[in-house]
């Protein structure tokens, strides 16, 4: 194995990368009731896909991409992932079964929370729709997870009773 072969592999990747960047692959397709992410059995380059995405359509509100996990993101408090974080303090239901998906080995979630974050991660869009007002939350860099955790103890008493 050569030496970019090497560090290519002990790389850890973002699952809600940049469609992009140009290692970019296409993780899964947003589809089915919800837009939940339905994930390719392997990868493939994002190059491959994005000239077939209408002009109009943002390629992340129908796709989710992976991309390498970089120092000057956003989301980065030193080592860790912040994003995931948040996506953490969000419901889930603990029984969901695990997703297969291609990149887990390289999942820098994976690698910071394990399976709370594949639980969640089918649910998750990297381009938030107006009016997801919890999506606009986890997705922004300066929410805490304490005001997180607040928004939806919040949420869940004013939610009507079923
Ligand atoms: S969080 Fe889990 S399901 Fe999502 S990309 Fe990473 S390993 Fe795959």
């Amino acid at each position: 194995m050569s030496t970019a072969d090497r560090s290519e592999t002990s790389r850890t990747w973002c699952p809600s990368g940049k469609a992009d960047a140009p290692e970019s692959v296409v993780l899964g397709v947003r589809s089915g009731q919800g837009g939940e992410v339905v994930y390719l059995a392997d990868p493939v380059p994002a190059r491959d896909v994005l000239p077939v995405i209408p002009k109009d359509v943002e390629p992340t509100r129908v796709l989710r991409f992976a991309s390498h996990c970089v120092s000057n993101c956003l989301h980065r408090r030193g080592n860790d992932c912040t994003l995931v974080e948040r996506v953490a303090a969000t419901p889930t239901d603990e029984n969901r079964s695990v997703p297969r998906c291609h990149l887990r080995t390289h999942c820098k979630w994976w690698v910071q929370i394990g399976v709370d974050g594949c639980r969640r991660c089918p649910a998750l869009a990297t381009t938030v729709v107006e009016g997801d007002d919890l999506g606009v939350l986890v997705a922004d860099p300066g929410t805490t997870r304490e005001q997180l955790e607040a928004w939806i103890a919040e949420a869940e008493t004013e939610a009507p009773a079923r």
